[in-house]
């Protein structure tokens, strides 16, 4: 008997026909020699829907709320009358979605009365995508005749720290509490679906993972229950070279370390989250990327034992969008001990996380990436905090800019990469704005203009020939 977590992304639940095609394809596993626990994630989309939701409501705008509650509902509705075909089970599951968009309701039109949006808040509503998901998929596997129940990962027992918006588990009292409550039904051959990326405190108050954390959901379900693997279902047969939306010939990667796989999840590669594999990485579980829609693909295998390919020195290359520079010049940093520990602190405490950080040789200036989300935020933090003080003489910004990564086990050590990448981009025509160090020594990014991005992925793609031949 194999034990397996399967994690299903918004992708492969975005639709009604999508969550019957994961029943079958659970269902199929089910008859062999498996046993197996699911995480779901939100339907494909609802997660920014929600977002957008919370801003609205913070804005007071009233009338949006109700137009957004009939259309989630309708969405939710349409997807379990397709997914469902037992009309006993279909009511039973639109009854709880009802229920579940009415709370979701109340809680909007809460936020617009106060119009105060706080991270706790929105953790709160941003769980509502995955909370509406898991009933779906738990009805869909009760329609092909499966022995299932449905959790919140609160529920499930996964309890984080508070830090809202982007909260670590505390693995100790999760696995014990998993052990306890999912153990014994996995014993008895009932499926778990839990729901990805939520969690909750201590105290019981609900916290999300961040954005893209349902994976580690089920690598934090891998852990705490010992599976003998993870898989995380997608629809793309699993890591590539390039994201396959951008470089159509781009090339399945079959195996990874690690290492490897978390580099490429920290930059972009969006079949993963970067936090995803620490609980995989800690139990030596391996973890699968496959493809919903061609299950017969192997996919990607993603474990510890994998030793990089020492003739590939470039493996993959990312795009990182949705992402904004600011540089801060002034005369007044040379030389002024702090004087970038000071900015960094700054946006630290306002929850602003840096993403890459230049600084150049004169001392005179520094640039770093942040989302773009967080653009206004950091820059009236910045603004405050500067305030006055004619050391730091200027702040610019450019919101028209995207992060490109290459990443490659061997690429530091290795003469002449650096040069082969920006001559590659420089014959295209295309200006770099910035280069930074990775966060490790498997990487190299820069900054270019966003318009130039697909291109210049395209570019290093070609130059170190890492498509399908
Ligand atoms: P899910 O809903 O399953 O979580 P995501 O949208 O988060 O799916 O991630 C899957 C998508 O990631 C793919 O459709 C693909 O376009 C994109 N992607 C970006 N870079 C890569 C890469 N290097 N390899 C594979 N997929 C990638
Ligand atoms: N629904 C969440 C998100 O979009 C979590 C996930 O899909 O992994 O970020
Ligand atoms: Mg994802």
């Amino acid at each position: 008997m194999k034990k397996v977590i399967m994690k299903f992304g918004g992708t492969s639940v975005a639709t009604g026909e999508k969550i019957k095609n994961l029943a079958r394809l659970v269902a199929d596993y089910a008859r062999q020699d498996y046993t197996i626990a699911i995480v779901v994630s939100a339907l494909d989309g609802i997660t920014e829907q929600l977002i957008e939701a919370t801003e609205k409501a913070e804005k007071g705008k009233a009338d949006f709320i109700h137009l957004f509650k009939q259309q989630i509902l309708e969405r939710h509705f349409k997807a379990a009358k397709v997914a469902i075909e037992n009309k006993k089970i279909l009511k039973e599951i639109q009854d709880v979605i009802q229920a579940i968009v009415d709370e979701l309701e109340k809680v909007l039109i809460g936020i617009c009365y106060l119009k105060e949006l706080t991270p706790k808040s929105s953790d709160y509503v941003l769980s509502f995508g995955e909370r509406l998901a898991a009933p779906i998929v738990y009805g869909a596997l009760r329609d092909v005749r499966l022995k299932t129940q449905y959790f919140s990962g609160k529920e499930a027992g996964i309890v984080t720290d508070s830090n809202f918006g982007e909260a670590s588990p505390l693995m100790d009292v999760t696995t014990h509490q998993l052990k306890e409550r999912i153990e014994p039904l996995l014993e008895d051959r009932i499926i778990p679906v839990v729901t990805g990326f939520i969690a909750a405190t201590q105290e019981g108050v609900i916290t999300t993972l961040g954005r893209g954390g349902s994976d580690q959901t089920g690598t934090i379900l891998g852990a705490a229950l010992a599976a003998d693997e993870i898989w995380i279902w997608t629809d793309v047969d699993g890591l590539m070279t390039a994201d396959p939306r951008i470089v159509p010939n781009a090339k399945l990667l079959h195996e990874l370390s690690y290492q490897e796989a978390a580099e490429m999840a920290i930059f972009g590669a969006k079949a993963m989250h970067p936090k995803a594999l620490e609980p995989a990485v800690k139990s030596e579980i391996p973890v699968r990327i496959r493809n919903v829609t061609n299950p017969g693909s192997p996919g990607t295998l993603i474990w510890k034992n994998h030793v990089a390919d020492k003739a590939q020195v470039v493996k993959a290359v990312a795009l990182i969008g949705d992402v904004a520079m600011i540089n801060v010049t002034g005369s007044g940093m040379v030389g002024v001990p702090g004087s970038y520990a000071k900015i960094l602190e700054v946006l630290g405490k306002n929850s602003i996380n840096v993403m890459m950080i230049s600084t150049a040789v004169s001392e005179a200036n520094i640039s770093f990436i942040i989302r773009r989300n967080l653009l206004e935020r950091a820059l009236s933090t910045l603004e405050i905090a500067l305030l006055g003080k004619n050391a730091f003489t200027q702040v610019s910004y450019e919101d028209d800019v995207c992060v490109i990564a290459t990443m490659g086990a061997q690429m530091k050590g290795t003469k002449g990469v650096a040069s082969r990448i920006f001559t590659a981009v420089a014959k295209r025509g295309i200006n770099v704005r910035m280069i930074a160090q990775g966060s490790s020594e498997l990487n190299i990014s820069f900054v270019v203009k966003e318009e130039d991005g697909e291109e210049t992925v395209r570019a290093i793609h070609e130059e170190f020939e890492l498509y399908e031949n």
